[in-house]
């Protein structure tokens, strides 16, 4: 049977079906990666906006392991520059269950993949989607094999043989297991869990990071929130989570590395479409998508960014080192790389005079830094 004609028999929640964001087609609920019209992102339709969620409402059965709900705490205005008087706030990721935001996603994509009979799962990853996705489906009891480049970092490995799944070590960057993650769905009939826009019930998920903003500021929105950003479907959660609870749009930041930069480059040169980086080279692995294959999702989050008034922002991988350690020393937060790039975009932001010194600054923290040592143990 062909898994993406399978549609789901109980629907769940509110969800009225999935809508093209090139095309506005609208499907019902089912397996379906791409508008079978244009090949456009799909994001899922609800009857009305999400609001006093929590995360667990957002997969079926026991598929929860807690993920979400996580603290957005104060730190010192001084992490972010000397000079700056405001409010700097860390939403701290990396208590998720396996240690990075992806637990959100996967939760809510492997809950629908369920619902589908799924046999099995894929996914490819530069390692926390594929941690997260080896977690949830060794405690769901189904398969999952996943896909990560060569280079990634042997924490995220090892978690991910950890949890038993089984994995596939693919030669060269993230395209080419995003790559191989599509033809193991294919030829397997696993239903595919990559965290790019790929899988829109996963995407649906990450709302809830910005609602949960929102609350623990009593309403109040920040100025900016800044998010460290690949292909970037935490962008469209963050920015969903604001539409969703009707209150001002921050300025959203999307924070990538400047070895691999396609969304920044795009948004200095003043462009709307986003071209594939070349090759990608930074210690920021989790950033490190060259959106081979699909830029268009790198021009859809720039899109978004802009609707929100926001900014694109390129770091060198010494900012990110720099933003690290203050985050470990001065906060008490040990992240891998790719979280603390939001810290940085937004460092770059002040000296800019792009953040205004009395602003409310919201830094979100992706991943673990037990993730990547190497990161922390070479020069
Ligand atoms: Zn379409």
């Amino acid at each position: 049977m062909n898994l993406t004609e399978m549609e789901i028999k109980d629907k769940p929640g509110d969800m009225k079906g999935l809508r093209c964001v090139a095309c506005r087609a609208f499907y019902p609920l089912k397996l379906l990666y791409r508008c079978t019209a244009c090949d456009g992102i799909l994001e899922v339709e609800r009857t009305e906006p999400v609001a006093g969620w929590r995360a667990g409402d957002f997969v079926c059965g026991d598929v929860t392991l807690g993920e979400g709900g996580t603290p957005l705490r104060p730190v010192s205005p001084s992490l972010l520059h000397p000079d700056f008087r405001g409010r700097l706030l860390i939403k701290d990721e990396t208590r998720n269950p396996s240690g990075s935001f992806k637990d959100r996603l996967v939760a809510a994509a492997l809950s629908r993949a369920i619902e589908f009979g799924a046999r099995g799962i894929v996914s490819a990853s530069s390692g926390n989607a594929g941690a997260a996705a080896a977690c949830y489906a060794a405690n769901a009891g189904i398969p999952a094999m996943i896909c990560c480049p060569e280079a990634t970092p042997h924490g995220k490995l090892a978690q991910i043989m950890a949890y038993g799944a089984t994995l596939e070590r693919v030669p060269g960057h993230y395209g080419n297991s995003f790559k191989r993650a599509m033809e193991l769905s294919d030829e397997r009939g696993y239903v595919n869990l990559t965290t790019t826009y790929l899988n829109p019930y996963g995407v649906d998920a990450l709302r809830l990071v910005g609602q949960e903003i929102i609350a623990s500021l009593d309403g109040i929105p920040p100025d900016w929130i800044a998010i460290p950003t690949s292909s970037g479907p935490l962008v469209k959660g963050v920015h969903q989570g604001f539409v969703d609870a009707a209150v001002p749009m921050p300025r959203l930041v999307a924070a990538q590395s400047d070895g691999c930069a396609p969304i920044a480059r795009a948004f200095a040169m003043g462009l709307d479409i986003v071209e594939p980086w070349d090759t990608p080279k930074t210690i920021a692995s989790g950033i490190s998508d060259p959106l081979l294959g699909y830029p268009e999702e790198g021009s859809h989050t720039l899109s978004l960014i802009r609707q929100s008034g926001g900014q694109a922002v390129a770091v060198s991988d010494d900012d990110i080192k720099n933003a690290m350690l203050a985050l470990a020393r001065k906060a008490g937060l040990f992240s891998e790389p790719t979280g603390a790039t939001s810290l940085a975009a937004c460092r770059r932001l002040f000296t800019e005079g792009k953040v205004s010194t009395s602003d409310t600054v919201v830094c979100i923290v992706t991943g673990h830094g037990f993730k990547d040592f190497a990161a922390w143990t070479n020069d």
